[in-house]
This record gives structure tokens, sequence and C-alpha cells, in this order.
């Protein structure tokens, strides 16, 4: 199995003005190649292949000098960055590749030849040993290195490994849990349990609100203003530690003590676009909490399993099975009219999201089932929702609209 451990880095200042420039090469590179590959696509309809991006290198070295200054490879990683970006994009895995920015983040990638020495790590090239502080155990053959920096100044290195075992075989039996994300509680789950979203943004919101509008105040070009941008940028870059700090803490709870997990699945990014819940959800980080239980279940055997999103969790009695039509946002629990029932909206919906999962594994490994209209759901365009055809083999079980 592939697995990723991020470190903190601590380049010297040469070492930084190396990185930087590196930094900037890899950027001008992706850019270059990406405003050639747009206007293919608006030729020919294709992306450019990753071989096309790296035919065009020997000739942009010999006329670009600053070309040559960032380790070869690095630049070869652009090309199959970017190669992958379109294929995921033609694949409608993800949005359409976007060009850098100077600002904010920036990363390069070494795809071999580096080396975890102690208390640092060793670069090919002109970085050479750059000290490192390598917080836990890292074991297996080291693939991929990632070194990135944010506004805030500090360095990391991500170290892909193969730590040469296999994927532990998918076992769907044992304890099934249902998760529902909410803006009250970050998350419910079916087992009555609320975890509540931590707000950093509003914890930490005083003392950003201070240090950006001393950054306003600042003159543009200043020194006093970059010193005042990068202080904002270390807020923002605390805030995301927590954040991460705390959906890594939760998720491997519910991973560690579940076998089945089950999520609705949000398209976070469409609600995101909506203005006035957009804070509220992006601080919660919901996205990035789902990639944490996918990947934390999948490398223990554990089933991860998302709802189509027009399942309606919240405005089916978990009980009876009797649909309600309308179910405002501020009502937090209701009373079945069929059974009498008294739910908690949000729990009522968690149990619901892990029956739906566990009614998708069951019928997925029944033959007779396959293909079959399942459910008439509710509400939008949807008439439909058809189970996927395909056996599903472990977590990758999705429902399907028809
Ligand atoms: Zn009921």
């Amino acid at each position: 199995m592939l697995k990723a451990t991020k470190v903190r880095l601590y380049p010297t200042e040469v070492q930084k003005q190396h990185l930087a420039q590196s930094f900037g090469c890899c950027r001008w590179y992706w850019n270059h190649s990406l405003a050639l590959a747009n206007q293919t696509y608006k030729e020919t309809g294709k992306g450019l292949s990753r071989g096309k991006i790296q035919a065009l290198l020997p000739h942009l070295k010999k006329e670009l000098e600053w070309l040559k200054t960032p380790y070869s490879q690095c630049l070869q990683v652009v090309a199959l960055n970017l190669s992958r970006a379109f294929i995921n994009f033609f694949e409608k895995r993800a949005e359409y590749p976007s060009f850098k920015s100077r600002h904010g983040k920036q990363s390069i990638s070494y795809p071999q030849n580096v080396k975890l020495v102690e208390n640092a790590i060793k670069f090919p090239g002109t970085l050479g040993i750059v000290k490192a502080v390598i917080h836990r155990p890292v074991e297996g053959a080291v693939k991929t290195v990632t070194i990135s920096t944010n506004a805030g100044g500090h360095y990391y290195a991500s170290v892909l490994v193969e730590d040469g075992t296999q994927q532990p075989r998918t076992d769907t039996q044992g304890q099934a849990i249902g998760l529902d994300v909410g803006l009250n509680h970050l998350v419910v789950t079916s087992d009555g349990s609320k975890y509540n979203n931590p707000k950093w943004f509003r914890k930490h919101a005083k003392n950003l609100k201070r240090k950006q509008q001393s950054l306003s105040r600042k003159v543009k070009g200043s020194i006093s203003r970059a010193r005042a941008r990068k202080r904002v940028a270390r807020v923002h870059d605390k805030i995301s530690r927590c954040r991460s700090d705390f959906l890594h803490k939760l998720s491997r709870r519910i991973v560690d003590e579940n076998q089945v997990i089950c999520v609705e699945n949000l398209a976070v990014k469409n609600m995101v676009r909506n203005h006035c819940l957009a804070k509220s959800i992006s601080d919660a980080g919901w996205g990035m909490f789902a990639t944490m239980l996918k990947y934390k279940a999948e490398w223990e055997g554990k089933v991860y399993l998302e709802i189509d999103r027009f399942f309606p969790s919240s405005k089916t009695c978990s009980v009876c099975l009797n649909q309600i039509g309308r179910l405002p946002l501020d009502v937090r629990s209701w009373t079945c009219s069929g059974c009498s029932t008294h739910h908690d909206r949000d729990i009522n919906a968690a149990i619901n999201i892990r029956n739906e999962g566990l009614r998708i594994l069951a019928l997925g490994a029944s033959a007779t089932a396959v293909g079959g209209n399942v459910r008439l759901a509710s509400g939008n365009t949807q008439k439909h929702l058809l189970l996927s055809t395909e056996a599903p083999s472990s977590s990758n079980v999705v429902a399907r609209a028809g």
C-alpha cells in the first residue's frame, strides 16, 4: 500500500532561495504548458499528452537558461501531473485544470532518488540535505517526495512510501455506522453521538480581523505590508492545522470503532457555492473529513460508503419508512404521523443513512437485485435511483441516478 507522511522541513536561507526558484520554474512550466493545452483543447477538443508536454522541455531549456535551475525530474513531474489533470477532467473526476498563482501554496515533487536520513531528508541535485523533523517512523520504499510551502512561510515534505503490504480485503461484517453532517453539529452518528463543530474560524476570528485590519492600513508594495500579509497568512495556517488535527482524531476514532461507515455524498463544492452557508461549511471541512474517513477505512479493510445525495434521509421515518413532505432546516425534531415516533432530525437522518448503506451492501451481494428499480426518490429531477450494475467489490459502491 502507498502511504504518505507529511513532515516539517527547515531549509537554510540558501536552500530557501533554490526552492523559491524551483517553485517558480515548475509553476511557469505548468502555466506555459496549460496555455498551449488550452489552445489545443479549443481547436481539437483534446488535451495534451504527457509525451507532448515533456517534448517541449529540451527546446525551452535551450531558450531559457533559468529553466535549468530546478532538478530536471521535478519538471518532468509537472508534465505528468498536468496530463493526469486532463485525464481526470475528461473522466469527470475533476474540474478543468487551472493556472497556478505565485501567491499562496507552492510545491515541487521529486519522483525518485530521495533518502531519509537522521533528522533530515537528502534530495538529489543542488538542494542536498534539508533538516527535517521526522516525527514518526517512515517505513518502506520512498517513492515521490513533494516539498511545499505556504503563505505563512512554513516548509513541508510529503513523503510517499510503498510499505510492501497488500491492501486488506474489505469485510462488510461488523459494526455499521451512519454519519449525518450538519451545521449545528459537525457529525451526528446513527448511535446518537453528536460531535460539535469546533468553528475554528470564529475562535480565531478576532485575531484574524485585527491582523487583516493592520494589513489594510499598510502602503501597497511596502515591506511592512509584506510582513503584515505574512502575519495574516500565519493565522489562516494555524486555523487549517487545528482543523486537520481535529478531523484526523475524529475520523480515526470513527474508523477504529466501526466496520462499515456510511455517509451522505454531499457534493461539497456545490454547497460551498451557496453564499449563506458557505462560511460554516468550508469551516467544518467536510470534504477533507470524508477523504480521511475513506483512506483510513481502506487501510484497514473497512467499508466506506457514500450514499447518493438525493436520498431523502432527513424526511424519512427510520422506524416505519413513512416519508413526510416538508422539513424546513430549522425544525430540529419531529413526530412521525405514521408510527408516532419522536425523532431528533439529525439522528434519524444518520440512522437512515446507515440503513440505506447496509441495504446497498446487501443488494450488491445478491445478483437478482442488480439493476432493478429500487426506490422512488422525491424531489429534484431524479425519478429513480438505480443500483449500479457492477458488482461492488469494496468501498466503491455507488447508487447511481437513472
Ligand atoms: Zn414512523
